[in-house]
């Protein structure tokens, strides 16, 4: 078998070894209950008091307003759910996009089931709201706007500052789902106006099961679970120590030597962009060129399943995306691409390639030849 070429980043990350080695104690020895008053115990409390404090350093927030989660998952539910059912005297009205990862669209469904209005507002080709749009659409009723920071499928950034303003202009709160951004994008939750904001630990080579949820002090949330007292009483259940020290490690980890990291991602990417244009007719770069993930490249190919080419580049032991890894499975095609007006046959033969911080050159150009390969014999 090859090595392994992983270009599938933005469904999940390999965890970086230093995360593990972090975690390995609180996995063995370091077992205590946090709850419990003896030295164990109080070991495991002040290590998530010490990873909650290097989460909110990096989005310039206050240690007490970091909450732990499952995931991103989680975070995108309590958000929500806790803000509506809180503000339920208040109003009913919830404005969304269309493009938000199925954590934040199911939950607002289900709201829409319990009574609650939502407003999934439209995007442009690139994947990018409109301001006037979003504040045509904000009402007397309306208690929450959540966008996403950046799209999971075309790597689209939004006007993460412009849509904090009108919120706190309209007084209304702001929750973005940054699961896609944090490690990608520097965040300043205080000069962004960003009320809510969920993060995920595997998203930035971190563990799995691990999420963040960033709540602005003086921000109430319903809890959704009941149980006991944990996360100042609004998240309940024993916390994921293990998962909360690796967390904390890989978020302080993805920052540092941040802008050069970057730097290489894009260059990786437009490479990657470069010469999928020179090697192929006919194909569309999905997103918006200039704010995109760094490295998301998102390209549709006629008259070829997207499918079909993640299974045969698979053969080939590239791991690709075709539609986010959520939907893919499900039969239809992604709502991304088509809220951004792809056809169906276009928004089928799509793939997404998501390059991480041990991709290189030599990688896309082994994907490059395969592709040629692979499309030569499909005709
Ligand atoms: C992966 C992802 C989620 C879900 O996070 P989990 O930790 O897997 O539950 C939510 N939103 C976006 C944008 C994602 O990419």
């Amino acid at each position: 078998m090859n090595k392994i070429i992983y270009f599938d980043h933005a469904a999940t990350t390999k965890m970086h070894d230093q995360v593990l080695k972090e975690m390995i104690p609180f996995l063995s020895i370091e077992y205590g209950n946090p709850s419990s008053m003896y030295s164990i115990g109080r070991n495991a409390k002040r290590a998530i008091e010490i990873s909650r404090r290097k989460i909110a350093r990096v989005i310039n927030a206050k240690a007490h307003e970091i909450f732990f989660t499952s995931g991103g998952s989680e975070s995108d539910n309590l958000a929500i759910k806790g803000i509506a059912y809180n503000l339920k005297e208040k109003g009913n009205h919830i404005i969304t996009t269309k493009i938000e990862h199925p954590a934040v669209l199911n939950t607002c469904h289900r709201l829409e089931e319990e009574g609650f209005e939502i407003t999934y507002l439209n995007v442009d080709h690139k994947g990018m709201i409109s301001l006037e749009d979003l504040k045509n659409n904000i009402t007397e009723k309306t208690i929450l706007i959540s966008i996403m920071y950046a799209n999971n499928e075309i790597g689209t950034i939004e006007p993460i500052k412009k849509i904090g303003d009108i919120a706190k202009e309209h007084g209304i709160y702001f929750h973005t789902d940054a699961v896609q951004a944090i490690g990608n994008v520097k965040i300043d939750v205080e000069a962004m106006n960003i009320d809510l904001l969920s993060m995920s630990g595997h998203k930035f080579y971190g563990p799995k099961g691990i999420g963040a949820l960033y709540v602005r002090q003086g921000v109430e949330l319903s809890k959704i679970q009941d149980g006991g007292h944990q996360e100042r009483d609004l998240r309940a259940g024993t916390e994921n120590v293990p998962g909360i020290v690796g967390i904390g490690k890989a978020i302080e980890l993805v920052y540092e030597n941040f802008e050069e990291k970057i730097k290489k991602l894009k260059e990786l990417k437009n490479y990657c962009i470069q010469e999928l244009k020179e090697n192929f007719n006919n194909i569309k770069i999905n997103g918006d060129e200039k704010n995109r993930l760094p490295g998301n490249v998102n390209v549709s190919f006629s008259k070829m399943s997207g499918e079909e080419l993640l299974l045969k580049l698979d053969e080939k032991g590239i791991c690709t995306s075709a539609g986010s890894a959520c939907s893919s499975g499900s039969g239809k095609s992604s709502h991304v691409l088509i809220a951004i007006g792809l056809s169906d046959e276009l928004a089928n033969s799509s793939l997404r390639i998501s390059l991480g911080y041990e991709n290189t050159k030599e990688d896309i150009e082994y994907f490059i030849d395969c592709l040629k390969e692979i499309r030569k014999a499909f005709r």
